[in-house]
């Protein structure tokens, strides 16, 4: 069916016609039938998903594998002319000005390493401060730890309301003329907090500094716009993106991305070299030393290409719904302790404790009854010092998933609870 219909049309294929043909729809209730659907519908997305992805690897592969930027000969050029036209894709889901703007890394942690080293490690002074949150991922915190550490700048971190938000009235005095990068997630991993990012800035660059943003959480679920936030590095990973793994993206403005140095050194990243010294190729190549990631980065745009497809409004509001629905239902358990904004307030992320019940446990428990989350500190240790809990249970909600998975986590939680008490 692939081969012959493109995603979109196999995702919006009319399921009653298919009950029709089946001779079930005389067996099934208009509400059944319409359940039916819906599901149908979802278990498509990831399927296609899945298979546009794995499909253009297998492709690459199969009939014109060969190394990138290296060979005049035709399979290398094809594989020239797609990656770049993956990084077009990219650079469009983001809105940056220029495809140069687009570098490949393998993933988001890798790409927040090249920017605090790259810009901060050789901007940075003594005096200097950079601005976090306490919601960052280690990926975005650990690496400006570090930065600190080598240039005597200092760090810190703004701070969060008691559900987990950025008071931005609370937040301005931190601003100030030694401020020079604010670090900050797009959404929180563990909270499901979205960060106002275009007030935040205005703040920093009222005061000079540049704006890092990590968009690992936000680019799959949200539409991210470098240009209208004004945002001056922002990275994310493909395999959060329903795309392969080991690839990522650092986007840098231009200006930005030509002052920066490289992390990786090599072939490929260079201008000229002589015996005792070289200069560097032009962005993005000068981030892009060695060897690629080719297979991954090409079919990346097959995984932006189907998000796309579906749409970042409908996947907000099947994303929300779940969301609101969760909380709803997880209220209702006694002991439950949710983590974080109200559902309407934030993404598709709830993370939560249940008194009594070890979330370890509790995650091995549900994994029983087929429901599979993650347990533990999620990379966010001084988020969980600041909530003063060592662990959590986090769900998250991707374009698959259904109301019918949250009635099965509902009586997983409730199995689990029967076994711990
Ligand atoms: N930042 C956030 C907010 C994340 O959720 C993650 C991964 O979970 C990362 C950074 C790190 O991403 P990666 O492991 O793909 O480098």
């Amino acid at each position: 069916v692939y081969n012959r219909k493109t995603p979109q049309e196999i995702i919006d294929t009319d399921i009653e016609k298919i009950f029709h043909q089946l001779e079930l729809d005389r067996y099934l209730s208009p509400a059944r039938k319409n359940g039916l659907a819906g599901m149908v519908k979802r278990i498509r997305q990831i399927a296609v998903a899945a298979e546009v992805v794995i499909d253009a690897e297998k492709n690459v592969q199969e009939t014109h594998f060969a190394n990138a930027y290296r060979g005049v000969y035709q399979f290398g050029a094809q594989i020239d002319d797609e990656l770049e036209a993956s990084r077009e894709a990219v650079r469009q889901l983001i809105n940056a000005t220029d495809r140069s703007e687009i570098c490949f890394t393998s993933g988001t942690t890798m790409s927040l390493n090249v920017i605090a080293s790259g810009w901060g490690k050789k901007f940075l002074k003594p005096g200097d401060e950079i601005l976090l949150t306490l919601m960052e991922h280690h990926a975005n915190l650990v690496p400006w730890q570090q930065v600190a550490k080598e240039t005597g700048a200092t760090l810190k971190y703004l701070p969060l309301t008691a559900d987990g938000q950025l008071d931005l009235a609370e937040c301005e005095s931190y601003f100030t003329d030694k401020t020079k990068v604010l670090a900050v997630t797009g959404m929180s991993n563990v909270l499901g907090t979205i960060n106002p990012i275009a007030e935040l800035s205005q703040l920093i660059h009222q005061v000079g500094g540049i704006l890092v943003v990590d968009a690992a959480q936000t680019a799959p679920h949200q539409v991210v716009d470098v240009q209208a936030d004004q945002i001056d590095f922002l990275a994310f990973s493909g395999h959060k993106l329903y795309g392969p793994t080991g690839i990522g993206v650092l986007y840098g403005r231009r200006e930005l991305l030509e002052q920066a140095d490289p992390l990786v050194f090599g072939g490929h990243m260079i201008s000229r070299v002589y015996q005792d010294h070289s200069s560097w190729a032009d962005p993005p190549m000068k981030f892009e030393a060695g060897t690629i990631p080719i297979v991954q980065a090409i079919a990346l745009k097959s995984a932006v290409d189907f998000v796309q497809g579906i749409g970042f409004e409908t996947i907000h509001q099947q994303e929300s719904e779940l969301t609101q629905y969760t909380h709803q239902q997880l209220e209702k358990i006694p002991g439950m302790q949710i983590y974080g904004a109200a559902p309407d307030e934030k993404g598709a992320i709830v993370s939560f404790t249940i008194e009594g019940a070890h979330p370890e446990d509790l995650a091995q428990l549900l994994d029983r009854k087929g429901v599979f989350v993650r347990h533990g500190h999620h990379c966010t240790m001084p988020l969980h010092d600041y909530l003063n809990v060592s662990a959590t249970v986090r769900v998250s909600f991707g374009i698959y998933n259904m109301k019918e998975d949250v009635d099965r986590l509902i009586d997983a939680i409730e199995f689990a609870r029967g076994r711990l008490r």
